[in-house]
C-alpha cells in the first residue's frame, strides 16, 4: 500500500498537470482555478483520507495540525481505516461536514456562501485530490496511476494541443566515478506537450531519470545554415527518481519528423549522493497544428 509520502508526491505531479492544463486551456476563470488548486492542496495536505487514523497511529497530514490534530480524533473513532473515509466521494463529504462542523464556532449558522461559485470549486479541488488518493490505494502503483492519469489529460488536451511531439530513443546513463551505476544501452519513448509560453508535460519511460515531468523551456533557433533547429534548456520535476531534473536538447528540424541529442541531469538531493547523467538519442515527431500559422 502507497504511504502518506507517495500519495503527497503522486498528488502533487499529476494536481500540478491537471491545473496547468486548465490554465492553459483558460477553462476557468482564474479566481475559480485558485479556489479549486487551494481546495486540492488542502486535500492532498491537511485533510487526507487518512485522518481516520487519528488517535490511531496518525497520518503525515494530521502532524501538519499540531497540538490541533487532536480535534480529529472523535473523527478517528467513527471511521475505521480505509473504511467509509476511503469511498469516494461519500468519504470526501463526510471530511468536508466534519470541517463545518469544527469551523462553526467561528463561522457561525451563516451558510449562504457555501453555494458561492469559489466555494464550489474549493470542493471540486478538494473532491479530486481525494479522487487520486482512493485511486492510488486501489491500483498500488504509481505507474499505473501515472498512465492512466496521463492517458486522460492527453485525450483531453489532444484536441486543443497546438503541439504535440512524441520522441522514442536510446539512452546511457551512469553517475561520475561510480562505473558500476553505468547503465547502456536503455531506450525511453514518451510524449512532450506544450501548455502556455514556456511550460509543458512530458512523459517518458522507462528511464533512471524520468518519469512525468512537468518544466519551463527556454526555445532558441540557432542559425544554422540549411535546417531550423529548435534548442530547449529545461528544468523539470521527474517523478521517477525523484528528483529534480535538468535537460538539455537539440531537436533537428524543427518540426515533423527529426532527430535529437539530449543530456539529463538528476540533480542530487542529498549530501553524499552523486548527480546522475543520462545521455540520450533518438528520432521525434512534431505535429503542429496548422491554425496556429493562420492566427499570427
Ligand atoms: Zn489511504
Amino acid at each position: 500500500m502507497p504511504d502518506g509520502r507517495t500519495h503527497e508526491q503522486v498528488n502533487l505531479i499529476l494536481g500540478t498537470c491537471a491545473f496547468s492544463l486548465l490554465a492553459w486551456q483558460k477553462a476557468f476563470p482564474p479566481e475559480l482555478l485558485l479556489a479549486g488548486a487551494a481546495g486540492f492542496v488542502a486535500g492532498t495536505f491537511l485533510v487526507t483520507p487518512d485522518m481516520d487514523q487519528a488517535g490511531k497511529g496518525g497520518s503525515r497530514a494530521l502532524k501538519r495540525w499540531g497540538p490541533l490534530a487532536l480535534l480529529w480524533v472523535p473523527y478517528g473513532l467513527v471511521f475505521r481505516h480505509r473504511g467509509l473515509s476511503h469511498l469516494w466521494p461519500l468519504g470526501t463529504l463526510t471530511r468536508l461536514l466534519y470541517l463545518l462542523l469544527l469551523a462553526s464556532p467561528l463561522l457561525g449558522l451563516k451558510l449562504d456562501w457555501l453555494s458561492s461559485p469559489p466555494a464550489l470549486a474549493f470542493v471540486a479541488g478538494f473532491l479530486l485530490a481525494d479522487f487520486l488518493h482512493v485511486l492510488l490505494d486501489g491500483m498500488g502503483s504509481l505507474r499505473r496511476v501515472a498512465a492512466f492519469f496521463a492517458a486522460v489529460l492527453l485525450l483531453i488536451s489532444g484536441a486543443k494541443a497546438r503541439q504535440l511531439e512524441v520522441f522514442a530513443g536510446m539512452e546511457g546513463s551512469g553517475q561520475l566515478g561510480v562505473s558500476s551505476t553505468l547503465l547502456f544501452p536503455a531506450y525511453h519513448v514518451g510524449p512532450s506537450l506544450p501548455i502556455e509560453g514556456p511550460w509543458f508535460l512530458e512523459a517518458s519511460g522507462p528511464s533512471p531519470a524520468m518519469g512525468a515531468t512537468a518544466a519551463a523551456e527556454a526555445v532558441g533557433a540557432p542559425a544554422l545554415p540549411s535546417t531550423k533547429a529548435r534548442v530547449l534548456v529545461a528544468a523539470g520535476y521527474a517523478s521517477g527518481t525523484p528528483r529534480p531534473s535538468l535537460e538539455l536538447k537539440l531537436v533537428s528540424p524543427a518540426e515533423g519528423l527529426g532527430g535529437y541529442p539530449a543530456l539529463l541531469s538528476a540533480v542530487p538531493l542529498e549530501a553524499d549522493e552523486r548527480p546522475l547523467y543520462v545521455f540520450q538519442a533518438g528520432v521525434s515527431f512534431s505535429l503542429t497544428r496548422s491554425d496556429t500559422e493562420e492566427k499570427r
